[in-house]
Order: structure tokens, then sequence, then C-alpha cells
């Protein structure tokens, strides 16, 4: 039924997953491998609704859809607004359908156009940032800046779709850590997203950072270095609305849980509390 390799976020672990697309339509960020042996195509719009008759018949009852895979809001509007619509009649115990959502795709949406996917049953979109800092973006062959990472997240907020963003810790290498820390709070601060997850770098054999390692053009983070810049990035998110925050993946050393500005002391202080050599050292132990 699924075309693999197949993703979702750990949020959407018990969710049905439709794929109206297959891979990613951006596809070159240097860190990533995941859709790297896809060719990218949105699926037919017959395929997608027979992939949604098939569910029907085998599923009793579905409280969430995700649509799979990379970017699925990239799909034109009219054929999301149909798709949207057809859940809506053969799930109608659907209380939520969420997407991967570039932010160029993102910035292809007009105001209206999000807010009608809104009205058809769209609750959040997920969208990746990675850093804040330009210079990051650049490296990382993100293919968008600072300036549209808060664009596209603003848009979302607006149509009063529900946003949650990913950050990835370490992405800045030693070089640039202190500025991707910084930058990656203040962008933080400046989406008002709903919910924030901070992800540790993880590099993958055959990605072009990879080749930047082994060529010593970039540094990897030591876990202490990693939960100082976690640290940093905490201390400069200001954010007026509550942000969920999730440190939690399984990329992560620790696991941090809260809710910004609220938990902002407490986080920190366990981040103090773990970066003791002992208790890191402790808590790698019972990870492994
Ligand atoms: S990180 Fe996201 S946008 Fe970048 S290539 Fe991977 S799936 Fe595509």
């Amino acid at each position: 039924m699924y075309d693999y390799p197949l993703y979702r976020p750990p949020s959407e672990s018990n969710s049905l997953i439709i794929q109206a697309t297959l891979g990613c339509s951006h596809n070159k960020c240097s860190f990533c491998n995941m859709y790297r042996s896809k060719k990218f195509i949105i699926k037919s719009l017959e395929d997608i609704k027979n992939d949604i008759d098939y569910f029907r018949q085998i599923y009793g009852h579905v409280e969430r859809i995700f649509l799979a895979d990379g970017d699925a809001l990239i799909i034109k509007t009219e054929d999301l607004k149909e798709i949207l619509t057809y859940i809506k009649m053969l799930f109608p115990e659907c209380s939520r359908v969420t997407l991967y959502g570039s932010p160029k795709s993102i910035l292809l949406k007009t105001h209206e156009e999000l807010k009608n996917l809104k009205d058809l049953g769209l609750s959040m979109i997920y969208m990746g940032v990675e850093s804040g800092d330009d210079e990051v973006l650049n490296d990382i062959n993100k293919g968008v800046n600072s300036e549209e990472l808060i664009k596209a997240a603003k848009r979302v907020k607006d149509a009063n779709i529900l946003l949650s963003v990913t950050v990835i810790a370490g992405i800045g290498g030693r070089e640039k850590t202190k500025n991707h820390a910084i930058r990656t709070g203040q962008i933080i601060s400046s989406m008002a997203a709903d919910y924030l997850g901070v992800l540790t770098l993880m590099v993958e054999e055959g990605t072009k950072l990879h080749n930047k390692i082994l060529n010593k053009e970039f540094q990897l983070l030591t876990d202490k270095e990693i939960l100082s810049e976690i640290k940093l990035l905490i201390e400069h998110i200001d954010a007026n609305e509550p942000v969920v925050f999730r440190c939690n993946h399984a990329s992560n050393y620790i696991s941090l849980k809260g809710i910004l500005p609220k938990d902002k002391e407490y986080l920190l202080n366990q981040i103090d509390y773990y970066q003791d050599t002992n208790k890191l050292k402790q808590e790698d132990e019972r990870r492994l």
C-alpha cells in the first residue's frame, strides 16, 4: 500500500497516513537523506481517492489523518480542497488532518487559500525551520532565508492553522553554534509557533554534510556543547503566546518538555542539572 521509505512526525504515530505525494519537493538539504531514493511526485486525485476508499474499508474509526510524504502542501489548492472534502465525507469522525508544508509551499498559498483549507479540515502544518541563522540556512541549502521562514509562519498562523516547527541543535557545527542558537531562539519568538521540537543533528552517510565532516570542513558538537547550544536557544526564546516545547526525540541526549514562556526557568535549570558531567554520563548509560 505504501511507497517506502515513509516518514511522519512523532506526534502522528497513531494517525492514519495517506501518501498524497511521494518524496520531498526540495530534496536538497545537505544533512537529509530521507527521500533521496525517491523522485518527487504528486499522486493523481484518482489514486489518492482510491487510497482513501481502501483505508475506509479496513479501518473502523480514524481520529487523525496525516497526509504524507515530505511536502503535501505543494498540491494545488483546488486538489487539496477536494482531498480534504473527500476525507470529511468518508471519515466524518476524523477531527484532525495534518501535513508537512515546506516554507516555499506555504508562501505559494494565499491567505484565502490557507483559510479555505483550514475550513475544510486542515488543522496543523509541520514546517522544518532547522535554524534561524541565514548563514546556516545557506550552508545547509534550505532554500529559504529567515525572513521567508517568518513570513511563512505568519501566513499559517493568520489562517488560524496550528503551526508545529522543528529546529536542529548542532546544525551550525562548532563554528556557528552561538549564532545558530541565538538567531534560532529569535526566529521562534517571531513565529508564534504552537509547537517547537528541538532535534539533535544525526549525520547520515552519503549526505553532503557527511562529506564536509570527512573533509574537516564541519566540526560536530560534543554532548555538552549541544546542551549549551540548546540552553542558549531557550534563553533567546521570548514568546508572547504559549509554545509547547519538546526536546524528547530519539536524537536528543536528554529529554526536555515544557511550555514556554511559563517553564523557561525550569527548562534552563534542567539543562544545568544535566550539564554536570556525572549526571550526563549516567543519562548516557541509561540510554545505552
Ligand atoms: S530536510 Fe525536509 S525539506 Fe530538506 S530535503 Fe529533507 S525532507 Fe526535504
